[in-house]
């Protein structure tokens, strides 16, 4: 999984093998392909989404 920034800024995960934007948290693997997001990924996605949220004001 990859972090990218959408058009609004906001981050979002995108999976490195298929290219979805989405990935399942129950378990932690893509919607699409079934590729899993580790701990560390979710993590840097999290931080990302925070930072945003503060640059912004826009925590939803
Ligand atoms: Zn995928």
């Amino acid at each position: 999984m990859v972090v990218f920034y959408n058009p609004q800024g906001a981050p979002e995960l995108a999976c490195n093998e298929c290219g979805c934007r989405w990935y399942d948290r129950m378990t932690n693997t893509c919607y699409d392909c079934g590729t899993e997001v580790s701990d560390a990924e979710v993590a840097a996605f999290e931080k990302a989404l925070e930072q945003h949220y503060e640059k912004t004001g826009n925590r939803p």
